[in-house]
């Protein structure tokens, strides 16, 4: 078992060596806004790949798109967005901070207020003798709700006719080309449609570093299926995207699926489960949410467009809404817990530590480093390097002890060391260092791309 290290060693580390950046560091930064740095920007990209591959490429039935940020604002009346995307806010009137009502109850409590009204939350947080978590004093505003969509204005009046909102989850993107993808996709029930993109909400308590941001990635499928399919499909999805995570070699003793129980369900909803990581900052966070939705959305968008998006089964002739099962992700969610889960500070011998990151090779961000043993070697070495950048993301290193340039590669998670030597010239052979086991091999360079690649299969 790896010991457990604290958020903060982490997230200094994640800062320190080019994964996240402060957002608009130079302007003194911006409440809840981060950078991906120089091995951030790959580690997304390439999470952001495996899912594409995973839930789109690969599987039978879905198809993906890429739909816009800006969409009809009358989407979100229809969604229930503009009327109930809010979360439930109280004032401390001692120090005047503001906090997400339902968190600070289960913080303060251990009790869960999802699903609550904001009067109910009132009366919990009297009952329990709820205090401030800042100045712990307990006299708070009535809890009000807070919408969380981003306002903004399209053409040049900024008024309610021109109000449109930046969306705050993909998916009502994808329910509103419904027609658009039966009609150009010759897919039938059952199938999903796939997105990934940006979505943003105004959280009124965000935090713990990338887990809750203002602006985020998600990675959503929507999958369309008869009426009474639904609870079969909405526990194959749960499984699949269990799975998936599995094969990212994250520990399964920090993980979990939990389902919620009829109280804590939306009230569209069948059944929704979440997979949850055990974070360094608490027990246990959602990391992926898997919810049968039932056939709202189709239904809510036919009523407020006024367009039939009833599905005609090609065989029976029957017509009906399609029932739809959401997997939904966030990427800074699956690399936060990926870092958390892959970092590790190893004790050598008395004086000598090592920070490494586990990373599951398809995610690293550099596959292998390239390291001419002397700098007499650098022209072999490059034209090797070269070779390589061909078909995975190297780098060259030559400066430092080799011992150093390992440990720098360990501690970015790069899961190869090549080294080119005096021999290899002679046996065309080269060294590659294993970043986990340290193990050494020596490899014909000839069979060096097999090799690296075999790895890399996820
Ligand atoms: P939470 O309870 O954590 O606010 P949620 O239940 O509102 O999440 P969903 O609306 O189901 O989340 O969103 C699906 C996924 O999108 C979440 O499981 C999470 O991975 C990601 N996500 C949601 N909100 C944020 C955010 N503010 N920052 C980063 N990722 C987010």
């Amino acid at each position: 078992m790896k010991e457990k290290y604290t958020f903060d060693e982490i997230v200094t580390h994640l800062k320190s060596s080019g994964f996240v950046y402060q957002g608009s560091e130079i302007y003194g930064g911006l409440s809840n806004s981060w950078d991906f740095g120089v091995l951030g920007s790959w580690l997304k990209k390439n999470i952001k790949d495996l899912w594409w591959k995973e839930f789109i490429e690969k599987s039978p039935y879905n198809v993906g798109i890429d739909s816009a940020i800006i969409i009809n604002p009358k989407a979100w009346e229809a969604s229930g967005h503009l009327a109930g995307f809010s979360d439930a806010m109280v004032d401390c009137k001692e120090c005047k901070g503001r906090f997400r009502a339902d968190n600070m109850i289960q913080d303060a409590t251990g009790l869960s207020a999802e699903g609550k009204t904001p009067e109910e939350m009132d009366q919990m947080i009297e009952e329990n003798n709820i205090k401030c978590p800042v100045c712990g004093k307990h006299n708070f505003t009535k809890a009000r709700p807070f919408n969380l969509m981003f306002k903004t204005f399209i053409g040049t009046l900024e008024d309610s006719k021109s109000t449109v909102y930046l969306r705050p989850e993909t998916c009502q993107g994808i329910f509103i080309n419904f027609n658009n993808v039966l009609r150009t996709s010759r897919k039938k029930v059952p199938f999903g449609i796939g997105q990934i993109g940006k979505s943003f909400r105004n959280e009124i308590t965000p935090g713990n570093f990338i887990f809750r941001t203002g602006e985020f990635e998600q990675m959503e499928l929507e999958f369309f299926c008869k009426p009474g399919t639904d609870l079969d499909w909405y526990k194959y999805w749960v499984d699949y995207c269990f799975n998936f995570v599995k094969k990212l070699e994250i520990n399964e003793e920090n993980l979990r699926v939990r389902e919620h129980d009829k109280k804590e369900l939306a009230f569209y909803s069948k059944g929704t489960s979440d997979i949850e990581y055990a974070f360094p900052f608490t027990d246990w966070g959602e990391v992926w949410g898997i919810a049968d939705r039932t056939d709202y959305d189709l239904k809510q968008h036919s009523e407020y467009s006024g367009k039939d998006l009833n599905y005609l089964d090609p065989e029976t002739n029957e017509r009906y809404i399609p029932y739809c099962v959401e997997p939904s992700v966030g990427v800074e969610r699956l690399f936060l817990m990926i870092c958390c889960d892959a970092y590790e500070r190893q004790q050598l011998d008395e004086n000598d530590e090592r920070i490494v990151m586990h990373l599951h090779p398809a995610l690293a961000p550099i596959k292998a480093c390239v390291c001419p043993l002397s700098k007499k070697l650098s022209e072999p070495a490059t034209e090797l390097f070269n070779e390589l950048s061909k078909e995975f993301y190297c780098e060259y290193d030559e400066s430092g002890s080799i011992g150093k340039r390992y440990r720098r590669n360990d501690a970015i998670g790069t899961p190869f060391c090549i080294t080119y030597d005096f021999d290899s010239e002679n046996d065309n052979c080269v060294t590659v260092r294993d970043r986990d086991s340290m193990e050494q091999s020596r490899i014909p360079i000839s069979e060096l791309k097999d090799y690296i690649k075999a790895r890399l299969i996820f």
